[in-house]
């Protein structure tokens, strides 16, 4: 692939044109899809893998964060309560039954409190292989052309604009015009071959996959409970704030194929060592992730970048209000400023790209706020697109109706700010 952005006069002729493209199918590009085509917008999302769903279902991160405020409050909604519905509507997963409309019962609620309990989050773990049938289900229902197997990789620029993408597949080299473009690679790809400034990072060591034993399918069917067959199976297994990154090791950047290739390699060969002592007739490897787990490559160095400092801090260009998955109370919004850059002005980003930094950017890229950005990121491409204007001028109270239309919440209640915020770390997503 070549980072330099092309112009037209390079030749390519165009394949097909739409008045959206968005580059990567993840939970994000799914919901900027969807949320586009709804509006009636011709919409191609290009997809690499065979799967749509990204990290969360090709990449075995299975698990909605929570989506309330730890105190029995839902937080998180939009196109993110939407594909939580839809990731457990055939698959094994259930969010906690105490919650009824979004809130757990006052009564409930004091029930938790006398015994000395923190009531449960709204949270599901939910079939990955699922949940990604599920989605293309969803988006052909809805009318987007689907591209599996195909990579965006080149930008075609033309006056600062995007004119065009190449699309390498089996075809070749393939160019797609838009008038529209989302980056919902994950890794900033298509940011990064317009031009578009990116803060980039590395990983950590995590490879998690699945194995199933004879004991596990046992105990899942004493209980009726297929999910409970699964275990997992890890090569690295660092956490979140790099707790078990082995000394020595350099962090693995995804924009780089060498660190990708060791990443698997070292990964894949640490999992087969640890299954060597094992009893091969009575487990399996059921499943082993077919991308990367890596937490960011590259993300946008947008208009504005999100702070730890702006918890509990309202913005007047809101696209939804989240939640801290690891600790309850703390409570963000996101400014639409975090998915753009104004020298880009037909070219959105969303989910793990958005623009955050630090823990601000942890909580915004897990996958309920991941779907959240890409909802937002969708809509306001339609608007730039029937406004003729570059991303960056779209009329965001406009903007901020229509999702509030789509049952996305755009602001915190300042009633749900706590005198004490609750600073326990529960689950080091
Ligand atoms: C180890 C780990 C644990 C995590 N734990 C949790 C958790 O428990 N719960 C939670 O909510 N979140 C968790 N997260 C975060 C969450 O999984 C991701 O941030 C979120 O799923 C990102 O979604 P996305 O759509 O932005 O990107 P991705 O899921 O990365 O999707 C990007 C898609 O684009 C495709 N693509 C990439 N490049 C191209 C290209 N050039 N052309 C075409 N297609 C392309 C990819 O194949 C992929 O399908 C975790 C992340 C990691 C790494």
């Amino acid at each position: 692939m070549n980072n330099q952005p092309i112009t037209i006069s390079q030749t390519y002729s165009p394949a097909g044109h739409y008045d959206l493209l968005v580059a990567g199918g993840g939970v994000a590009g799914c919901a900027a899809a969807v949320a586009a085509a709804r509006a009636g917008k011709r919409v191609l999302l290009v997809e690499k893998s065979l799967k749509l769903g990204g990290l969360a279902t090709l990449g075995l991160i299975n698990f909605f964060v929570p989506m309330c405020n730890g105190r029995g409050k839902q937080i998180i909604f939009g196109m993110a309560e939407e594909f939580l519905r839809l990731s457990l509507r055939y698959g094994y997963g259930d969010v906690p039954a105490d919650f009824q409309n979004g809130q757990i019962p006052a009564e409930k609620l004091r029930e938790y409190a006398a015994a000395g309990k923190k009531p449960p989050r709204y949270a599901a773990r939910f079939s990955a292989e699922i949940f990604a049938l599920t989605l293309t289900e969803l988006c052909r229902n809805e009318g987007v052309t689907l591209l599996f197997d195909s990579i965006v990789s080149r930008a075609v620029t033309e006056d600062g604009r995007i004119a065009g993408v190449v699309v390498e597949n089996k075809a070749g080299g393939r160019y797609y015009t838009a008038e529209q473009f989302i980056d919902a690679s994950g890794d900033g790809d298509l940011l990064t071959r317009a031009g578009v400034p990116t803060i980039e990072r590395g990983n950590f060591h995590t490879y998690t996959g699945y194995k199933i034993t004879l004991d596990s399918c046992r105990k899942a069917a004493e209980r009726g409970e297929i999910g409970r067959a699964y275990q997992y199976c890890s090569g690295g297994n660092a956490n979140l704030y790099g707790d078990g990154h082995p000394d020595g090791v350099a962090p693995y950047f995804g924009g780089d194929p060498a660190d990708v290739t060791r990443y698997v390699v070292e990964n894949q060969l640490e999992l087969l060592e640890k299954l060597k002592s094992d009893d091969r007739k009575t487990r399996d490897v059921a499943v082993l992730p077919g991308m990367c787990q890596f937490r960011t490559s590259r993300r946008i160095a947008g208009e504005y970048v999100l702070q730890e400092s702006d918890t509990y801090r309202h913005f007047a260009d809101s696209v939804g209000a989240i939640c801290d998955f690891d600790r309850r109370d703390y409570l963000y919004e996101i400014p639409y400023r975090t998915l753009y850059n104004r020298h880009a002005p037909n070219l959105l980003t969303c989910g793990r790209c958005a623009a955050g930094d630090g823990y601000a950017w942890d909580v915004l890229r897990v996958i309920p706020p991941a779907i959240l950005t890409g909802q937002a990121a969708g809509v306001a491409a339609c608007l730039a697109i029937d406004g003729q204007v570059p991303v960056g001028e779209i009329d965001v109270s406009l903007l901020q109706q229509t999702l509030a239309a789509q049952n996305v919440v755009l602001h915190f209640d300042d009633g749900d700010v706590p005198e004490v915020s609750d600073d326990t770390i529960e689950y080091n997503d």
